[in-house]
């Protein structure tokens, strides 16, 4: 085990910190190095240090214990664990903000709903334009019957009668240090600091209840694959008023027979006879919305990209829309007659160059480089 840091060293205060001040440092290095704000490697091991020292540092007793042995080692059963700190995992980073309670759980204090995730699959001209439609989700909401606090209606929840109110009890402990007090949570009402009496039928007491719910969603033109589109408030409900969680809406994107997308750009092949790319043509290409002309030059070799400015994906943030490129291949014919077949070779004898000689110069370069020239 490492040598361990001052208590007082570790919340940067002096020995005659008043309660207050230990409080406030302690929310300050707790929010700081929280691990679901603060994804730094050794965040998890600061976080547990400061709230060790705050555990030990906020209890009268055991900090009147500190100031006299220090450190104790934790086999030697000082309380439950070192300093009798409880470490029963981090907590919601919400109900330590919000929930008061000087870093332990407040039974009474709001916590925020679970998020959610549904994923949804949208056809590529979808996923360009935008859609707007109803999903339906299964989700825990608050109940209407009880309105989440769980009693039979015409009751209340009653504070529970063992820990009046706090959830916790005090367990006292005779130690070599003294008698020593730590806390668990209360068995009488689980730590919820509430009894329910008589249960609300519909939700037997727990306050919330299972629902369908038709959420409309609407996703804007030139969303992507494994875009995420964020409802606030749709996911699940909170407790004792708390915020409920958010919806993420996580789109696929069906792939296209004909184009395909490359973030604002699209992307289509388009087969060219022979003639027409020796002779150049004018043809028609199919974009997302229309069919546009698009000359083609005398000469054009395959593999030749095109681009149709502005027929792309519309920019999801900003103005305006990305590119459509054409890539024109062309195609050798496979079934010929016996006339195009004798037109052939007398076009092949006419010609008079081959294409090797055509492309002498790239060879010419190409063996230049070998040669290191
Ligand atoms: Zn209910
Ligand atoms: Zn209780």
């Amino acid at each position: 085990m490492a040598e361990k840091r001052d208590y007082y060293e570790v919340l940067g205060l002096g020995k005659d910190a008043s309660e207050d001040e230990i409080k406030k440092s302690y929310r300050k290095l707790a929010r700081q190095y929280h691990p679901d704000v603060n994804k730094a490697e050794d965040a998890e091991e600061k976080f547990k240090e400061v709230k060790e020292a705050y555990d030990v540092l906020s209890d009268d007793q055991k900090r009147a214990a500190y100031d006299r042995f220090g450190h104790v080692d934790p086999n030697q059963g000082f309380g439950g664990g070192a300093g009798g700190a409880d470490f029963g995992g981090f907590g919601d980073i919400f109900d330590m903000f919000f929930g008061g309670g000087g870093g332990r759980r407040d039974p009474n204090a709001p916590q925020r709903g679970n998020d959610l995730q549904y994923t949804m699959t949208i056809e590529f001209k979808e996923a360009v334009f935008g859609k707007e439609t109803d999903i339906q989700i299964p989700r825990t909401e608050s109940c209407d019957t009880c309105h989440g606090n769980g009693a039979k209606p015409g009751t209340h929840p009653e504070t529970c009668g063992v820990c009046h109110g706090s959830g916790q009890q005090e367990v006292v402990q005779n130690t070599p240090f003294g008698r020593i007090v730590n806390r668990r949570a209360c068995t009488n009402c689980s730590g919820t600091g509430k009894v329910i009496k008589e249960r609300c039928t519909n939700c037997h007491g727990s306050g919330k209840v299972k629902k369908q719910r038709k959420i409309h969603v609407k996703i804007p033109a030139g969303v992507d694959e494994g875009a995420q589109i964020r409802l606030s408030g749709e996911g699940e409900a909170g407790l004792r008023g708390g915020p409920a969680g958010d919806l993420y809406i996580v789109i696929r994107v069906k792939s296209h027979e004909f184009f395909e997308r490359d973030g604002d750009d699209i992307y289509c092949e388009y087969p060219l006879t022979f003639a027409q790319a020796a002779l150049g043509d004018e043809i028609e290409i199919p974009t997302l919305t229309e069919k546009v002309k698009l000359k083609i030059p005398a000469g054009t070799q395959t593999g030749t990209y095109f681009r149709l400015k502005g027929k792309g994906v519309p920019r999801l943030r900003g103005y305006g829309q990305g590119d459509q490129h054409v890539k024109v291949t062309v195609v050798t014919p496979t079934k010929l007659t016996d006339e195009q077949k004798d037109l052939l070779r007398e076009f092949s004898g006419l010609q008079g160059e081959t294409p090797q000689e055509h492309h002498e110069s790239i060879f010419d370069r190409m063996k230049k480089a070998f040669r290191g020239e």
